[in-house]
């Protein structure tokens, strides 16, 4: 299948929405989770990257988000991403519902987009639920080992889904929603292994994947393009 048919699946089959996962960012230099050299071979998410691990030992946490923040901040969108902020442009995306953290959509130019585990953008209070700028925690991790909330004291917790926790309702209500209005789901650059958002390509009417490597759901796909996002999306684009 090639980078035509997928751009002409998308002409026909009206709205289309797009579900990405770590590999749209791999060409950012962000590394994704699950490969050799991801980022959970090096540390073990239970000990950096659980709510258990928060309530335990908060300044451990922050210290791998402050990196990890830091390090996302600094990466730039690719061509992936800037071909599908385009694409929403011309009116054949309706939305991108995205399993990353690093708010490259958005700093792409993609306006509607579904962050299904949060983001570095903003930490949050477990109590009072007040949620802080990004730039205004790295500040006061330069002073203390976990940041404070300016309303009621308590230790924020960065914005993000952590692992055992579940994930925020409304995201999970409005990619329900999207997924089961779409008449196809275009998937990139996920392995479609963590649930619940594994499971919106089975709400669409139809599915498109580009991936390098085999995905859970390729054998429901009606298209299948085993390659870079970044090529792939910049050739549909080219193809239109
Ligand atoms: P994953 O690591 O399970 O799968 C990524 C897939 O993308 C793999 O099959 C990989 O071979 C493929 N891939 C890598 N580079 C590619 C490229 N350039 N073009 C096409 N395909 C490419 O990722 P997932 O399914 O998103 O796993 C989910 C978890 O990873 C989520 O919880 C997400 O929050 C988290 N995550 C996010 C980021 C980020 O924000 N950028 C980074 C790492 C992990």
């Amino acid at each position: 299948m090639s980078a035509a048919d997928l751009a002409a699946l998308i002409v026909e089959r009206q709205p289309c929405v797009v579900l990405t996962g770590a590999g749209i960012s791999t060409e950012s230099g962000i590394p994704d989770f699950r490969s050799p050299t991801g980022i959970w071979a090096e540390v073990d998410p239970f000990e950096v990257a659980s709510i258990q691990a928060f309530r335990r030992d908060p300044g451990r946490v922050w210290d791998f988000y402050r990196a990890r923040i830091c390090s996302l901040l600094e990466a730039k969108p690719n061509p992936g991403h800037l071909a599908l902020a385009e694409l929403e442009r011309r009116g054949l995306v309706q939305a991108i519902v995205t399993q990353n953290i690093d708010t490259l959509h958005s700093r792409a130019g993609s306006r509607d987009v579904v962050e299904m585990h949060g983001s570095i953008r903003t930490a949050e209070c477990p109590s009072c639920l007040w949620t802080e700028e990004a730039a205004v925690v790295l500040a006061q991790l330069e002073e203390r080992p976990a940041p404070l909330c300016v309303h009621c004291g308590e230790i924020l917790k960065p914005g993000v889904t952590l692992f055992g926790e579940l994930l925020p309702p409304a995201a999970i209500e409005r990619a329900t929603d999207l997924s089961r209005g779409a008449a196809l789901m275009l998937v990139v650059g996920s392995t479609l292994e963590v649930w619940p958002v594994a499971g919106l390509p089975l709400e669409a009417r139809s599915l498109a994947v580009v991936n390098r490597g085999p995905t859970a759901l390729d054998g429901r796909a009606e298209l299948k393009i085993e390659g870079g996002a970044g090529d792939t999306l910049t050739a549909v684009l080219n193809s239109l």
